[in-house]
């Protein structure tokens, strides 16, 4: 049993926790994030504007663009099927678009998250933004919605905190199970 003690002791697992805990637990420990985080320290540009200027494409992870917002595959995902909303444009935060650029990219998360629910038939989503450095924006400068799906038996954070999640898909078969339903609001929309 853990026993009260001093404050330094505090901060030490104990021995029966040490059994249940992962030791690989923290996402920033993922050796793959590291080199990725560091890439995007190199000055050769954005990597969200790079994949809009590749256009629509597995090489740039992406998967539609819309008049002014585009979306795409995260490098990096957490779950299966997690995907960025984002406006086309450089910018770093949600003041910085213009009221249409703010209204098209609403419309797009709506659609691209009824295509996540479509394909994975999942049943929830985290949605949202880090804006900023300090908020956790792996890429602050380029504003972007994180959308991942969700399932039952997936329903605290310790799976996606933990990485201890089986990544059941790569991401070119996501890509490509997700393609179809992007090219498909092409056709919606008239
Ligand atoms: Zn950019």
């Amino acid at each position: 049993m853990a026993k009260k003690g001093t404050e330094s002791d505090s901060i030490q697992t104990p021995d029966w926790a040490r059994d249940i805990w992962p030791q690989e637990r923290d996402v920033m420990s993922r050796p793959e994030r590291f080199k990725y985080v560091r890439k995007l320290l190199v000055p050769d540009g954005c990597v969200f504007c790079r994949a809009r200027d590749l256009g629509v494409g597995f090489e740039g992870l992406n998967l539609f663009m819309s008049k002014s917002s585009m979306v795409m595959l995260n490098k990096y995902p957490y779950n299966n099927g997690h995907l960025l909303v984002l406006p086309q444009r450089h910018v770093a935060s949600l003041l910085d678009l213009s009221e249409a650029e703010a209204a098209e990219l609403q419309v797009l998360l709506r659609r691209a998250q009824s295509i996540l629910q479509q394909v994975y038939n999942c049943s929830g989503f985290n949605i949202g933004i880090n804006q900023g450095a300090v908020a956790g924006a792996g890429i602050p400068d380029h504003l972007h919605w994180h959308i991942v799906p969700r399932w039952a038996g997936d329903t605290n954070f310790f799976p996606i905190i933990a990485e201890t999640k089986v990544q059941a898909e790569s991401l070119e078969q996501c890509y490509e199970r997700l393609l179809p339903y992007f090219r498909g609001i092409d056709d919606d929309q008239s």
